[in-house]
């Protein structure tokens, strides 16, 4: 039930109920009302009747029937009258009451008879008569009303001995002063059914009244259940939308109320705000979650792609070089163990050519990284297309059967080899196609390169072990120097294994106390003058004794000590020139010999400290470099060489020259000095007139350019004539002197002075 219909029944039925009350209430008064009035009425009937006391008196019953005619003519509601004389009899009655006492209608006893004074009503029920009136069968309503009126007399009811002429005269002429008896009584009854008809009758005012009332109270009621239940089914409504997750409008307060049901509503109020608060902040949230779950399914997606990118990239990082595009050892050895088992069921050969690059470092360091990449990218098409006109690999696709190892190497798989000399004959090819002269950034550059080769099933079965030998032939190579490809051989395995424990001897050796220089005198065969001498480095290996530098140099070189060992050298070749000098032993010039690897700000940096150290006078360190620096021809080499040179003032050789590139045109870019002429030369200069012309050319070209010239390995008298005819050159070899250590240099400085004072002299 609604609480509005329930706040209107209980209106309704307060309304009903107090209705009902004055109804009641009403028609009780109403009732006693009739009652009093019935009394009222009949004391003064019948005291106005002056006859009264005389029928009572005189028991006269006709006179008293008729009056009760009369009587009951005007009160219809009258049940019945009876005359009563005080003594108990009864005259009269109407209806005739036959035998009955109307004492036992009235239940009075004989005794409280006297008392009764004044007119008295009391209900009783009248045996003998039954109630016939129109409410006849509902209860109560035969119950009787009785009234019982004394009637007076100034003559006492006794006295018989006074007639009733008598009587009425001294009646008629009483004026109520004195004694006054009770002569009789009238008593009469009206059934209570009679008394409620009428006022019955007059209850249509009552009623109206009561519906006025009930209407009013019901008016009241409602409206003040309903400002009652408004906020209740206000909070009702809102304590649904509550529980149904929505948040309602807050409740107006009422105004100027101070009830419980605004502090309910001031409640119900902070409810709402908590849960609008509640609300907004799950909005956000959810709304932030929403975000969230998109930005992180959006995160997702990105993250799969980039996993998918990474892996792509991982298997082209993990199978090729980014560089060049070619494959890389990973994928190289796993394709060469397929190749392996081919070239085995074949009974075919696999061959296998590693191809050194590493003066790509050079290049990279000088002109950078994209330099360096692009000249790498060229010298790839290059491997490619030399091994693509190969008969020995036309099965397979070219690009996978080319790998560069490292940044330093290239690889070419050669399968279904039968002769070790193919392998060779294209490894050569390489090797003169990397050389070959190529321009990046406008620049010429050159790549010095050497190849080692080995051929599988002989000497490895698997492709580690295969690389391994082509590695070992490599160093051979390298070795060597000779632009020839080396096929691996068993002795070779041997020195590879001997020259990975040097390299490790000499990461761990104590420089100062294992290295020592020789001075190797330069010397005018002229005169024989000192000019300088050229500084070389020996190793005194703490178990194996002398290891000779053609040993450990490409070592150093190759496993980058070289620097290190190169600093050392300069140092040491710069303090032993001090101690020199101070002695006044000093030769006019002490050479170092310089790596290719070695050049660089922190060689130049090296070289200006040890000058400023050990006090050296400019021209009195030289450095020899290798062909190779020149021939690769980059900025930043001439820079070096340019600041070593005019700055630093360094002397500056180029080693071994001829043996490398024939081309002579990049001297002139160079601040050099001197050349020096490789012993091959002086060695083939006796059975080879063609060679004793080379090296004319050479020392007329070096006399052109203003360059010295040096000719090293002169063994002999002979071979010191055929170059002395030659032209104007200094002299370093065994014929003069062998290198020599610090205390007989001295001592040769000190001859050679004099001897060239000799001729002089003499
Ligand atoms: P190189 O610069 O050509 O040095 C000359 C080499 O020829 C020396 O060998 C020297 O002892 C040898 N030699 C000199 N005169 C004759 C001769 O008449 N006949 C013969 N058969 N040989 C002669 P060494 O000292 O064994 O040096 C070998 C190479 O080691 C040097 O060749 C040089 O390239 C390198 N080297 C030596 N010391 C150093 C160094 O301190 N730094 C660098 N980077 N390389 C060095
Ligand atoms: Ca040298
Ligand atoms: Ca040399």
């Amino acid at each position: 039930m609604k609480l509005s219909t329930r706040f209107t029944w209980i209106a309704l039925s307060t309304a009903l109920l107090s209705a009902a009350a004055l109804v009641v209430t009403l028609l009780a008064a109403d009732f006693a009302y009739r009652k009093s009035l019935w009394q009222a009425q009949s004391e003064a009937t019948f005291a106005a009747n002056a006859s009264w006391p005389s029928i009572l008196h005189y028991r006269i019953a006709p006179a008293a029937e008729r009056e009760f005619k009369l009587y009951r003519g005007q009160h219809a509601e009258v049940a019945w009258i009876a005359a009563k004389h005080v003594d108990g009899e009864v005259i009269a009655s109407e209806p005739p009451l036959g035998d009955q006492n109307p004492d036992a209608l009235l239940e009075r006893s004989a005794a409280s008879r006297l008392e009764v004074l004044h007119s008295t009503v009391e209900d009783s029920t009248l045996a003998a008569t039954s109630y016939q009136g129109a409410l006849a069968g509902l209860p109560y309503m035969d119950t009787m009303f009785l009234l019982s009126v004394p009637i007076l007399s100034p003559l006492d009811p006794l006295r018989s001995d006074v007639s009733l002429d008598a009587y009425r005269l001294a009646q008629s002429k009483y004026d109520g002063v004195g004694a006054r008896y009770v002569v009789g009584y009238l008593d009469q009854g009206i059934y209570l059914g009679d008394i409620v008809l009428s006022v019955a009758t007059s209850s249509g005012k009552i009623l109206g009244i009561a519906l006025l009332i009930l209407l009013l109270v019901f008016a009241f009621a409602r409206s003040h259940a309903r400002a009652i239940s408004k906020p209740l089914v206000k909070m009702a409504e809102v304590a649904q939308a509550i529980s149904a997750e929505e948040v309602p409008a807050k409740i107006k307060l009422p105004k100027r109320r101070n009830d419980e049901m605004t502090e309910i509503t001031r409640v119900l109020n902070s409810v709402i705000d908590g849960l609008q608060r509640m609300r907004t902040k799950m909005e956000v949230d959810r709304s932030l979650m929403n975000l969230r779950a998109d930005s992180s399914a959006r995160k997702l997606d990105k993250a799969t792609a980039e996993v998918d990118r990474t892996r792509h990239q991982i298997h082209r990082v993990s199978y090729f070089d980014p560089v060049t595009g070619l494959a890389n050892r990973r994928l190289m050895l796993e394709h060469m163990s397929l190749l392996m088992q081919i070239a085995s069921r074949e009974r075919r050969h696999l061959g296998l050519v590693l191809l050194d690059i590493s003066s790509i470092r050079r290049i990279r360091e000088a002109m950078g990284r994209e330099s360096s990449d692009e000249v790498l990218r060229k010298l790839a098409s290059r491997v490619i297309e030399t091994v693509r006109e190969s008969d020995l690999i036309s099965h397979e696709p070219m690009a996978q059967d080319i790998a560069r190892l490292d940044s330093d190497e290239f690889c070419v798989v050669m399968h279904g080899i039968h002769e070790s000399e193919g392998a060779m004959t294209a490894a050569k090819r390489l090797v003169d196609v990397i050389q070959e002269p190529l321009t990046v950034n406008g620049e010429s550059v050159r790549i010095e390169t050497f190849a080692g080769v080995a051929r599988a099933p002989i000497p490895a079965r698997s492709p580690e072990g295969l690389v391994r030998a082509a590695d070992v032939a490599l160093n051979a190579a390298r070795e060597r120097k000779n632009g020839y490809p080396a096929l691996f051989d068993n002795e070779m395995d041997e020195r590879g294994s001997e020259r990975f424990q040097l390299e490790v001897d000499l990461r761990n050796a104590n420089y100062d106390k294992e290295f020592y220089l020789l001075y190797q005198p330069q010397v005018n065969p002229d005169n024989g003058a000192l000019l300088g001498v050229e500084a070389l480095l020996r190793w005194r290996h703490p178990s194996r004794g002398n290891v000779p530098p053609f040993q450990f140099i490409p070592i150093a070189e190759q496993s980058g000590q070289i620097e290190a060992v190169g600093n050392w050298v300069v140092r040491r070749a710069c303090a032993d020139l001090q101690k020199l000098k101070s002695e006044g032993k000093a030769p006019p010039r002490v050479s170092v010999n310089m790596s290719s690897a070695q050049l660089g700000d922190a060689f130049v940096r090296v070289v200006r400290n040890a000058i400023d150290e050990y006090q050296v006078a400019p021209g009195e360190l030289g450095l020899e470099l290798t062909e190779g620096i020149l021939v690769e021809s980059v900025e930043s080499v001439i820079e070096d060489l340019s600041i070593l040179h005019n700055d630093v003032g360094v002397h500056l050789s180029v080693d071994d020259f001829g043996t490398g590139y024939s081309s002579l045109s990049y001297l002139s870019k160079f601040p050099i000095d001197e050349l020096k002429v490789d012993r091959s030369f002086v060695m083939a200069m006796e059975q080879d007139a063609n060679a004793h012309q080379l090296t004319g050319a050479i020392i007329a070209i070096g006399q052109q350019l203003g360059l010295t010239v040096i000719v090293e390995g002169v063994e002999n008298l002979k071979q010191l004539n055929l170059i002395k005819a030659l032209g104007p050159v200094g002299i370093q070899g065994y014929y003069f002197s062998e290198p020599l250590g610090l205390e007989d240099l001295a001592s040769f400085v000190v001859a050679a002075r004099d001897s060239e004072q000799q001729p002089e002299n003499n």
